[in-house]
Parts: C-alpha cells; sequence; structure tokens
C-alpha cells in the first residue's frame, strides 16, 4: 500500500524494507500458461504483442467472454432479464458482441447511444440513464424509440416537448434514489444525498406529474452501489429496491413493465479478496422473480452489470522499456501506466493504493529466482504505478507485463492525453 501524493509531488522516501506481496495471478484459467507463456485465444502473448503491433494494448477474449456472459443469462431465472452498462467497457466491438448476448444495453449519453445502436442493439432493449441529460439528448432518446431513465423533475417537461415535436411516445422509467445504501460497495450511488435519481419521497409527485404530461411510463430504475463482494448485501438491496418499487407502483400512471433492480456485483481485484457467491444472488433474484409474477404481474425484472461481465476477460500489456535500480529497489519502468489504466494505478476511487494481479508474461528461466520489484509507467508523477512490490522473474527491456482483470474501466476511464504518449490500442481475440 503506498500513501497517496498530490500530481506532480515528491515522492514519498523509499521504505527500507518494502512490505512482500504474492505474483497474484487472477484466474489463471482463463489465461493459461504454455511453454512458459502466458496464453490469450489460444496463442502466446508475444505473437499477439506482434500482430497488433505496438504496446501497450488492452485484450479481450471473446471466448472467456461469451462462456461467461451466456452462462450467466442461462443461469438467470425465468423473468430476469441481463443488460450489459457499456460504460463498463465501450469498445464498438465489443458492444456489438454483447448486443448479441445480453437482454439489453444500458448507456449514459447520446454518445454510447450511439454506439449501442451502430453495434446494432435494438432500441426497444436499450435504456439511457444519467445525471445530467442535455435537451439534445432526451430528443435523441426520444428520436430513438428507447427507454429513458428520468433523474430529475427537469426532464418530465424536456421529454413532454420532444414527444410532442417529433409525435413519438418518450418511453420512461424513473431512476429512484433509494433511502438506504449498498452496503460494502466500492461506489456507492444510493442513499442519502446523491446526485443520481430523484428522492424516493419526491417520487410519487413525480409520478403524478408524468401521467398529466402524457409521458410513456414503463417503470422503475433503483441504483445502490458497485463494485460489491457482498452476497448477503447484494441480495438484500435487490428485495429493498423490490420493495420500494412496488410502493411507488401504487402512485404510478401506467402499470410497471420494466422494474431494474440495479447491479453492483463485484469482481475480485484485490490479494484476498474472494469472488463474489454468484448462486446465492441469483437465488435472491429467483425469490423476487416469484413475487413479481403475483406482485407486480408483467413486470420484467432487470440486472444491469458492467465490470462483473467483463473484467476478467481482459487484460492489459505493457512493454518493460528500462530497468531501473534506485538504492536498493528494483523498478521496471514500463511503456504502459496510470494514463491509460488509470484503475490499476489506484486512483479510480480506490482510497488505498493495493495491486491489481500482475505478471511477466513469460516464466522465470530455469534456476532464476524472483525478484521484488514495483512496476512503474513513463508518467512524471510517483501515482504513475501499475504494482507495488511484486515478486517476479528477473524482467528485463522487452519484456512485456501482464495486469489482469482489465476488461472493465480501462482505456475510455483513463485520461489517455495525460503527458501527450500515443493512446492504446484495444483488441478481441
Ligand atoms: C456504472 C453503472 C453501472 C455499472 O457498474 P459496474 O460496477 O461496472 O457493474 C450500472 N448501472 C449504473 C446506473 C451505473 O451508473
Amino acid at each position: 500500500m503506498t500513501t497517496q501524493t498530490p500530481l506532480g509531488a515528491t515522492p514519498p522516501a523509499a521504505p527500507t524494507s518494502a512490505p512482500r506481496q504474492a505474483d497474484h495471478r487472477a484466474r489463471p484459467s482463463s489465461f493459461p500458461r504454455v511453454n512458459g507463456q502466458v496464453h490469450i485465444g489460444g496463442q502466446p502473448l508475444q505473437r499477439l504483442a506482434a500482430r497488433v503491433g505496438s504496446t501497450p494494448f488492452y485484450a479481450l477474449d471473446r471466448t472467456c467472454l461469451h462462456q461467461h456472459v451466456a452462462g450467466l443469462r442461462a443461469r438467470l431465472p425465468a423473468g430476469v432479464l441481463l443488460h450489459y452498462a457499456m460504460k463498463a467497457n465501450p469498445m464498438p466491438a465489443l458492444v456489438g458482441l454483447m448486443a448479441g448476448w445480453v437482454d439489453g444495453i444500458d448507456v449514459a449519453s447520446a454518445g454510447e447511444l450511439q454506439v449501442a445502436l451502430d453495434a446494432g442493439a435494438a432500441p426497444a432493449h436499450i435504456s439511457f440513464a444519467g445525471p445530467g441529460k442535455r435537451e439534445a439528448e432526451l430528443r435523441q432518446a426520444v428520436a430513438a424509440g428507447v427507454l429513458l431513465n428520468i433523474e430529475s423533475e427537469r426532464e418530465v417537461p424536456l421529454l413532454a416537448a420532444a414527444q410532442q415535436q417529433l409525435g413519438l411516445p418518450a418511453r420512461v422509467a424513473v431512476r429512484v434514489n433509494p433511502p438506504f445504501e449498498l452496503k460494502g460497495s466500492g461506489m456507492r450511488m444510493g442513499g442519502g444525498g446523491r446526485p443520481f435519481g430523484v428522492d424516493a419521497e419526491r417520487v410519487p409527485a413525480l409520478l403524478a406529474e408524468i401521467g398529466r404530461q402524457g409521458l410513456a411510463f414503463e417503470g422503475f430504475h433503483l441504483y445502490a452501489g458497485s463494485q460489491n463482494l457482498n452476497a448477503a448485501a447484494l441480495v438484500e438491496a435487490q428485495r429493498a429496491c423490490f420493495d420500494l418499487a412496488l410502493t411507488l407502483a401504487a402512485s404510478a400512471p401506467a402499470p410497471v413493465r420494466s422494474l431494474n433492480v440495479g447491479g453492483g456485483w463485484g469482481v475480485p481485484y484485490f490479494p484476498g479478496e474472494q469472488p463474489l457467491d454468484e448462486a446465492a444472488v441469483i437465488a435472491g433474484l429467483a425469490n423476487l422473480a416469484q413475487r413479481a409474477a403475483t406482485e407486480l404481474p408483467g413486470a420484467a425484472l432487470v440486472v444491469e452489470l458492467g465490470r462483473y461481465l467483463v473484467a476478467e476477460a481482459g487484460i492489459y500489456v505493457a512493454r518493460v522499456l528500462d530497468r531501473k535500480v534506485s538504492r536498493g529497489q528494483v523498478f521496471l519502468v514500463t511503456d504502459g501506466g496510470l494514463h491509460q489504466h488509470l484503475a490499476a494505478s489506484g486512483n479510480f476511487g480506490q482510497v488505498f493504493r493495493r495491486n491489481y494481479p500482475v505478471a511477466l508474461a513469460r516464466d522465470a528461466a530455469a534456476g532464476e529466482a524472483l525478484e521484488t520489484v514495483s512496476v512503474v509507467g513513463p508518467l512524471c508523477t510517483p501515482l504513475d504505478r501499475l504494482a507495488d512490490s511484486v515478486d517476479l522473474p528477473p524482467a528485463q527491456p522487452g519484456d512485456l507485463v501482464v495486469v489482469f482483470q482489465s476488461g472493465a474501466y480501462g482505456a475510455s476511464a483513463s485520461p489517455q492525453d495525460f503527458l501527450g504518449h500515443p493512446h492504446c490500442a484495444q483488441v478481441l481475440v
């Protein structure tokens, strides 16, 4: 763990003995080592690097993705729909694949809406959320025919005007800011004062206005948090969302056809984290689906997942440019870093910096002992760190470093222009 310093600050004094962390390789089964080399999609990473033509790059394994996403969809109970929240990874080719595998795509801007439509997602199965939608975005959503999640009273008259001008129904759901939060989430998005959704206590009045303005009401959207590995907390939040929606449905101008109970299913990124008990969360959903059949007849339940669907199928690959030894500490300086993988650098909402699973793409040579190194990027800031004190085979310039669990919140969630290095590629294998 490293104490954070502001961008550009002097790095903290080197600890005399760096804490040791195991070479923690998540999901090695997805990226097997064959003949001493990490493989993805059946080919050695060195070969893929040559195919891509430059480092760094992100690579996603489409077989791994398909097995994971199709497998989950098949395990979900009848009456529960699976949506992909594409902000986790908006790569157009990936969204195109996902559009064929899930029941819907959730977008959070007109830009994402365009990618989803281009990818072939059916407008009937796209929903659009976000706390600050521009007037033009609201019109675009109505023109496209997608479901708009209303997050503010302000949106109602704008949607009514768009509906009238375009002669098309404004399909809407209400995003509710619940009075509770999802306990143990990496990022909280409900409970207390939030910029997301409309406070539950104000929703009955909003529903009345939606009725008066003649918008096409379809349901509710609740989202209580992200990156949660605690199945019991997720089940409890889903149940609480369902009960709240049931109460609010009494004030709705039309029957509820869609109830989005959010997501927040987490991914184990750090040493010691256990994968989510998916079966327990699905059992909770099965219970709600059964209740919905009688208590909210005609309503589909929706779960919207981002990282859970894509994070583990992706890796980030950077090349070692230099091996520097500073007062006894070894630094592998790579061509990749914070500017392309903000999350792995520990600067995407984390309170403490912890290492993503990082490895060298090749095994140690016979007789080589592991050495403790820090993997850093090329930026002039101490925040540019991909791994702190990990044990790796002795690496040399030219070696490839792999960061696992990198399929979500990668390139699109990183400040790629910071310091003017080239942007990275992203490929499907
Ligand atoms: C960001 C977001 C998601 C996806 O979050 P993950 O943690 O990647 O699953 C889903 N729904 C909403 C409303 C979001 O804002």
